[in-house]
């Protein structure tokens, strides 16, 4: 019988993975039969925008944690497909930082074109995954939330691809339930103008505190107050926001910051992070890991060390995200084909993870993180047939992008990069970032010079 694999999401990684398996097999590669579940209605997992907050249509928890107005927060040139370029996609090139839906529809475009749709099955999210070592196959009971049937399948491989940034760590501070004014966690936020005119606290420094204050500010809220466990952000922000020491406390519309300052606020947007969360997932295979570059218990940062069967993609904190996650599936992929060998002794595979862990602590910086995963994009398609590209010059991307936040940060947006792809220069976005209300697809792609003409 023919080797089964499943693969858990279509979102970035759930689809590198099919399309890694769909290029094998045009180039004439017998391969496993695939099936892909999605819980969702349609692919392209957090870029697949929903307005939904809380639980869905079927009660189930809501995976969309992006909102509008969210324009990509590094440069494109950084995670651009080695085998379907922006140019490709949209036969031109275009700005540094498109927003969501220009995203969306880049990621859309590669899997229309090598025709994997027909793998996934919509709207069936996995229950239940469980390893049976007499047979040494997995079985997947999932179910169809149209239809509320439940079924099981069994399966050779398991991959799964669900994301980590779906389910929110929600701190309480004393006071949180006598606070006279909404409470969020930035799972939740969906749209800025709900803040327009209000004076709000965001708890956090890291993207989303960044982004979401920003998006807050761009589209007028009165202030944004930002507070800090461990240190500031530290960025030139606009005269009014201001940087706090962590809450202390709150009451009725008043917070209280951990230097005895205080300020009166009409919201508390909770921008502190998410868990890696696999309810469908028993313990024997459950990956238990922080957000960080090298992740717990995973060979390569993709094989489950624990059972070699079981494959996560996607799982690390993220500089790279769509190569990477392309890396990841090409080599898992050729691990199922046979092409790549795992070794033979767990010890092995626990030693590297173990080095992973060692190379990541004794980086100093952002720079030597960016540099650490840059590295290991280029392991992993050294490995494989995935089309080498410049990492070092995706690095240098990276880098830039770091000093221009440096320099403004409600300006960094404007800036083009260098496609390490094709080697063009990305023109400038016809609109200063902070006065592109229009985060559309059809307003990003105008030119300039059709905007001056206007
Ligand atoms: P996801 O995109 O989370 O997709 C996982 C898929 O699995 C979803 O479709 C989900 O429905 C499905 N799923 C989950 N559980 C089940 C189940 N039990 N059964 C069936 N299906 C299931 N990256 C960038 O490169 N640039 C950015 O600008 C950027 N912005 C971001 C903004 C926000 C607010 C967040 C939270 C993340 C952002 N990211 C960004 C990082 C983001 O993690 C990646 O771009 C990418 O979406 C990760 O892809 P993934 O496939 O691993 O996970
Ligand atoms: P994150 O990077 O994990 O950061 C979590 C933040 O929460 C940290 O600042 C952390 O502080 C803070 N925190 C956690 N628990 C806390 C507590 N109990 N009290 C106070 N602070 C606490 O999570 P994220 O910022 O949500 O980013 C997640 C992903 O989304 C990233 O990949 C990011 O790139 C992406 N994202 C992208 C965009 C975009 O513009 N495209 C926007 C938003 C998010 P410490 O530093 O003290 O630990």
């Amino acid at each position: 019988m023919k080797a089964r694999v499943a693969v858990i999401g279509a979102g970035p990684s759930g689809l590198a993975q099919l399309r890694a398996f769909q290029s094998a097999a045009e180039k004439g590669a017998d391969i496993p039969e695939i099936v892909c579940f999605e819980k969702q209605a349609n692919w392209g997992g957090l870029w697949n925008y929903t307005w939904r907050t809380g639980l869905d249509q079927y009660g189930e928890p809501v995976h969309g944690s992006m909102y509008r107005y969210l324009w990509s927060n590094g440069p494109k040139e950084g995670l651009e497909f080695a085998d379907y370029s922006f140019e490709e996609h949209f036969g031109k090139q275009i700005a540094s930082y498109p927003p969501r839906a220009v995203l969306f529809d880049y990621i859309e475009g590669r899997v229309k074109k090598a025709g994997v749709r027909k793998w996934i099955r919509f709207e069936t999210v996995v229950r239940m995954v469980t390893w049976n070592e007499q047979t040494r196959k997995f079985t997947v009971t999932v179910q169809d939330l149209p239809k509320d049937h439940c079924y099981s399948e069994e399966f050779d491989n398991v991959i799964v691809a669900s994301g980590h940034f779906s389910t929110p760590n929600v701190p309480e501070f004393p006071g949180f339930d006598r606070f006279n004014g909404r409470i969020l966690h930035a799972h939740d936020f969906r749209d800025a103008r709900e803040f327009t005119g209000k004076d709000i606290l965001i708890v956090g420094t890291s993207y989303s505190a960044e982004d979401i204050g920003s998006q807050c500010w761009k589209y007028g809220a009165k202030s944004v107050t930002n507070c800090y466990r461990t240190a500031p952000m530290g960025f030139n922000w606009p005269d009014n926001w201001e940087e706090k020491p962590l809450l202390e406390k709150v009451d009725i519309n008043t917070v209280t910051f951990k230097d005895g300052s205080t300020k009166r606020v009409d919201a508390i947007i909770l921008c502190t992070g998410y868990k890696h969360h696999f309810p469908f997932l028993p313990d024997d295979l459950r990956l238990r890991t922080a957000n960080r570059l090298a992740t717990a218990d995973l060979y390569k940062g993709v094989a489950y060390v624990h059972n070699p069967a079981l494959f996560y993609l996607g799982m690390q904190d993220q500089w790279f995200t769509f190569n990477m996650f392309d890396a990841q599936a090409w080599w898992t992929r050729d691990v199922i084909l046979g092409r790549i060998e795992l070794p033979s002794g767990k010890q092995e595979m626990i030693a590297d993870v173990a080095d992973r862990v060692v190379r990541e602590d004794a980086g100093k910086d952002a720079h030597d993180a960016i540099e650490y995963q840059g590295d290991y994009v280029k392991e992993l398609i050294a490995e494989t047939d995935y089309p080498s590209f410049d990492v070092d010059g995706a690095n240098e991307a990276f880098f830039e992008w770091k000093e221009h936040k440096k320099k403004g940060i409600m300006e960094f947006r404007n800036h083009s990069y260098r496609s390490v792809i094709t080697g063009t220069m990305a023109p400038a976005h016809h609109t200063p970032w902070k006065d592109a209300l229009d985060d559309s697809l059809e307003s990003y792609l105008r030119t300039a010079s059709s905007v001056a003409a206007e």
